[in-house]
């Protein structure tokens, strides 16, 4: 086989990288007047599947133009300006450029032996990143790949901390009913199963009530459980609530449990001098999860775990095997298959590190409280439009709402609000999805893009009350 087949040329390489990401510049300087969402109709995943694996290959230029109008096109596009679903993914050019150049290079960051230039720079984002949580000399992570994997994570160096082999299937953990699934799917994964998982309810600002909490703990110890964790959120999924994190720290002391925060959304406020405060307590945590591809604006795939004590995370994931030793050897730093679960793994600090170094630390925590600016102008909006009601006030970059004619049953109102969602997501000019809150289904606004403008907010809140009102009437026909 010749090389020059197998891996492209240089110059075909140049290209096509260069065609790329003209193609994609264009797209991206366009965005406004793109769907927010394009449905791939049936027909179109027939298309795909009917595009063989080819006996011979194809010219790169024309593969590439394929993939972009018929793969990449169709899809939910988190980075739009005004996609207000779920967690939006607004990645920052940057660090799609530090992705790329990552890639590029496809560095083994596993260990430091290989990339110890790479990993120093991945461990002073974490170092400085543990700075912002106040967690000390001690601390320490590690990179993974999205706030699931941040859980499990820190949720095994709990276990192993407190719980031992005959001991583990006592262990009790504490939620919320609005901690994020993932929490429990992890659990079950590293062996505490749903019978063992206590969900605590929220008072009316959806936060774990601390007496509850403290029932519970107790309740399982006089029923010979070993409570072992609270899993306590930084800004919850449905309305970007945090939990008492100073209350459950002192509770935690006091039953010698470890306590995780969860902060895939939420840790990004601690970048904000004018809101980090509202995180208070987090210091007290022994471990925190934190999303990057969220509120830190970068590309898929790049969530931090960070660990009050980095040994809790050596203790749990350190191996030695034989075809190890060599790569092992450096002592000066440690090993990242040493403090996670994978061993290969792509360098994914570096883009945050490249975008701390571009934009700044004082533009970041900028970009954050926009977010927080977005969601009041929502709110503000939507009090002052007739027969809308806030389900529950702005927090961090979420509010919830929902439009509540008084001529409607509370079933009415349920599937009327769930008719506007779909309305404006069929119509491709924003995207906002339905929760529950109280048994009731509201409208969930979140807003972290930086460059969503007051502008956006009110042309889609126009356009959901439109809907609302030309669905009220189909429904009164
Ligand atoms: C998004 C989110 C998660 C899940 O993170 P992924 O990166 O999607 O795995 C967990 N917890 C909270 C609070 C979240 O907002």
């Amino acid at each position: 086989m010749k090389g020059k087949e197998f891996i492209l040329d240089t110059q075909q390489l140049e290209d096509a990288v260069r065609d790329f990401v003209h193609d994609f510049c264009v797209e991206k300087h366009e965005i406004r007047t793109q769907p927010v969402i394009q449905e791939a109709a049936p027909l179109q995943l027939e298309k795909i599947k009917n595009i063989p694996f080819p006996e011979k290959g194809r010219p790169v230029a024309d593969v590439i133009k394929e993939m972009e109008n018929e793969i990449f096109r169709y899809s939910g596009n988190t980075n739009h300006p005004r996609f207000f679903g779920f967690v939006p993914g607004p990645a920052s050019c940057v660090s799609w450029l530090g992705d790329v150049m990552t890639s590029a290079y496809n560095i083994h960051a596993g260990g430091t032996k290989m990339a110890p230039a790479v990993n120093c720079a991945e461990q002073q984002v974490i170092r400085w990143l543990a700075d912002q949580a106040g967690f000390g000399e001690k601390a320490g992570g590690i990179f993974v790949s999205g706030g699931s994997m941040a859980n499990i994570t820190a949720l095994t160096a709990a276990r192993d901390r407190k719980l031992t082999e005959d001991t583990l299937n006592l262990g009790v953990a504490y939620v919320s009913d609005q901690t994020h699934s993932c929490v429990a799917k992890g659990l079950r994964v590293i062996g505490i199963t749903s019978q063992r998982i206590r969900v605590i309810p929220t008072d009316d600002q959806f936060r774990m009530k601390m007496p509850e909490l403290e029932s519970a703990v107790q309740k399982d110890i006089a029923d010979g459980f070993i409570p072992f964790t609270v899993i306590g959120t930084a800004g919850t999924t449905n309305t970007g609530s945090i939990d008492p994190l100073e209350e459950i720290a002192a509770l935690c002391r006091k039953y010698d449990m470890w306590f995780h925060v969860d902060g895939a959304l939420g840790a990004s406020v601690l970048l904000s001098p004018k809101y980090k405060s509202l995180l208070k307590g987090v210091e007290l945590a022994d471990s925190l999860s934190w999303d990057a591809h969220k509120w830190l604006f970068q590309t898929y795939g790049c969530a931090m775990v960070l660990a009050k004590d980095v040994n809790t995370l050596y203790q749990s994931f350190h191996v030695n095997p034989e075809y190890l030793k060599d790569i092992s050897e450096n002592q000066e730093a440690l090993n990242m298959f040493d403090i996670g679960i994978e061993l290969t793994r792509p360098a994914r600090g570096l883009k945050l590190w490249l975008t701390l170094q571009v934009l700044g630390t004082e533009l970041m925590g900028s970009a954050v409280e926009q977010g927080f600016k977005q969601a009041k102008w929502a709110e503000e909006i939507i009090a002052s439009k007739k027969d809308w009601e806030i389900a529950s006030p702005a927090q961090l970059s979420i509010v919830n709402f929902r439009y509540a004619p008084k001529d409607l049953t509370d079933a009415q109102k349920d599937e009327l609000n769930e008719r506007v969602s779909a309305r404006i997501n069929e119509s491709g000019y924003a995207a906002l999805f339905t929760t529950i809150l109280h048994n009731k289904t509201v409208l969930r606004f979140c807003a972290i893009h930086p460059e969503t403008t007051q502008e956006d907010i009110r042309t889609t809140l126009q356009l959901l009350d439109k809907y609302a009102h030309e669905i009220h009437a189909e429904m009164h026909q």
